[in-house]
């Protein structure tokens, strides 16, 4: 026989009980809700980070149990953003952990329908093969133009290839891309945030 619910129960007599009368407090949460904790509750250590997505440079927390990141929230100590992250960095949790997120490299040859899986390595070589056979053909030792302003100048560029970065590129990362597509000649050198 289901049992009879007692005056006790009633969620006036609750409210006026625990000084709660909007109904809005402890007398809101269901038996379920109070058993409920955060993730972040589980985890054995908490490392602190920058989120990656943007300049603005969001303290974040990380939390970790078993070395698996299990949430990530806003960092209330971070003099920068104080705990907030907008919705793109609260959901860097998915960026590691992303069901949609691809961990191998895919590769669709010119003229073909569909997308196919190959080695880092191969898509590596690729890559080199291509920038070298791009920079060969289009390297500029001196303006050839013959109707430019700086007709015969030496440049010692490329304007065959162009590098456009990430935000999700932290500053190390595009220190060192600057560095090693101008090394290459390269000229044409953006980031994505700064457009
Ligand atoms: S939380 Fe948003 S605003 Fe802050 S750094 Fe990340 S992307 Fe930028």
């Amino acid at each position: 026989m289901p049992k009879l619910p007692v005056l006790s129960d009633w969620p006036v007599l609750r409210q006026l009980r625990r000084r709660d009368p909007s109904g809005l407090g402890s007398t809101a949460a269901s038996p379920r809700t109070r058993s409920l904790a955060p993730r972040t509750a589980s985890a054995d250590r908490v490392a602190r980070s920058i989120c990656p997505y943007c300049a603005v440079g969001c303290g974040q927390l990380v939390y970790v149990k078993d070395e698996k990141i299990v949430d990530i929230e806003g960092d209330p100590d971070s003099p920068v953003s104080q705990g907030c992250l907008c919705p793109k960095g609260a959901a860097t949790f998915q960026l590691v952990t992303g069901a949609h997120r691809l961990e191998q490299v895919l590769y669709r040859r010119p003229g073909g329908t569909s997308w196919e899986a190959i080695p880092l390595e191969q898509a590596m070589e690729m890559v080199a093969q291509r920038v070298k056979k791009a920079r060969d053909e289009t390297w500029q030792e001196r303006v050839e133009d013959e109707g430019a302003e700086h007709h015969g100048d030496q440049v010692r560029r490329t304007l065959g290839i162009a590098h456009l970065g990430g935000a999700t590129l932290d500053n190390e990362e595009n220190y060192l891309l600057k560095k090693l597509f101008t090394a290459l000649g390269v000229v044409q050198v953006e980031n994505q945030a700064r457009i």
